[in-house]
């Protein structure tokens, strides 16, 4: 079921739009939140961060229609970064943020699932470089499968690091019903424009019992509220969605799942980024690890507190 209101040509920001309704729970009613920018990019346009007066879910409204959605996502977007791409004084501090962060995040879904254990079978939808799989397997000896639609990078984890990978979303892989023990998404869900469907598939899979673990932004930490829209996080457009416990809650309930579980974690320096662009300082793909090194410089007074400076939500719910 579709939950698209009306589609139109959107002069402003020269592409194709959709207005929606509300993906939790349907509502055509909300109120104007907070208008924002692409200040990744610099595409042209506002956006509209809007509140569903119903269930309270904060959302993109009206959005880029999903073929449009593609020009948002060049190939210079930071997240395709490869090990590769990092520059050599960057590496040893990347691979000390990428390591302590996937390790938070098993030990955020073993205190739900247990120790997983060589048995485990996990599957990550848009894993990227394969980091959360990568460090299970060197410490719980699983063998995941990852799960992204960048070519470049299933062609990294595949040479690069020999880890099963499969090429596309969830729903193009089809894995057999009933066979997965745990499905991860990393930073993914908030990208979706239509989280329905790929919860529900990933409820398809799942073992009964098996575990879903979400990260995603948190809307609802002091860093969000502060920086609005100038908080790193909001990424518009390609953030779409911005689910807090509750309304996460009831999305994946009505999936199939019960949510157990809601971890608040920062990452050390992080908040810099949001400080960054707050001071107006303009973001350029072409110099981003120029920017990362400054945005750290300016966090970093705020890094003996990352318990205190919530970014991402951390959510385990079970398959009913
Ligand atoms: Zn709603």
């Amino acid at each position: 079921m579709s939950n698209i209101v009306r589609t139109f040509e959107s002069i402003e920001h020269g592409e194709a739009q959709e207005e929606i309704a509300c993906p939790v729970c349907g509502s055509a009613d909300s109120e104007l939140a907070f208008m924002a920018k692409d200040r990744l990019f610099g595409r042209p346009g506002g956006y509209r961060l809007v509140r569903c007066t119903e269930c309270t879910l904060l959302f993109v409204n009206p959005r880029p229609s999903f073929a449009a959605l593609g020009a948002h996502y060049p190939d210079n977007y930071f997240a395709y970064s490869l090990p590769s791409d990092v520059p050599g004084f960057f590496e040893p501090l990347i691979q000390w943020l990428t390591r302590g962060i996937s390790l938070q995040r098993i030990k955020y879904l073993e205190k739900v699932t247990g120790r997983l254990s060589a048995d485990t079978q996990i599957v990550d939808v848009g894993c990227g470089i394969n980091s959360l799989l990568y460090w299970l397997k060197k410490k719980r000896g699983c063998e995941g499968t990852g799960v992204d639609f960048k070519p470049e990078v299933v062609e990294w984890v595949r040479s690069q690091l020999g880890m099963p990978i499969e090429q596309g979303t969830l729903q193009d892989v089809g894995f057999d019903e009933g066979s997965v023990d745990v499905v991860a998404m990393t930073e993914y869900l908030e990208h979706e424009s239509d989280p329905r469907v790929v919860l529900d598939e990933a409820q398809r899979v799942l073992k009964p019992g098996g575990h879903l673990a979400i990260e995603i932004p948190d809307p609802t930490g002091w860093p969000a509220r502060t920086f609005k829209s100038t908080w790193w996080n909001l990424d518009v457009p390609r953030h779409l969605v911005f689910f807090d416990p509750d309304t996460l809650g009831k999305m994946v309930e009505q999936c199939g799942f019960e949510l157990v579980s809601v971890k608040r974690f920062g990452i050390p320096f992080y908040v810099g980024t949001s400080i960054y662009q707050a001071l107006g300082l303009r973001y350029s793909a072409r110099f981003h690890w120029a920017f990362l090194l400054l945005a750290g410089v300016m966090g970093a007074p705020f890094a003996p507190f990352t318990p205190l400076t919530p970014e991402f939500l951390y959510a385990v719910a079970r398959k009913k």
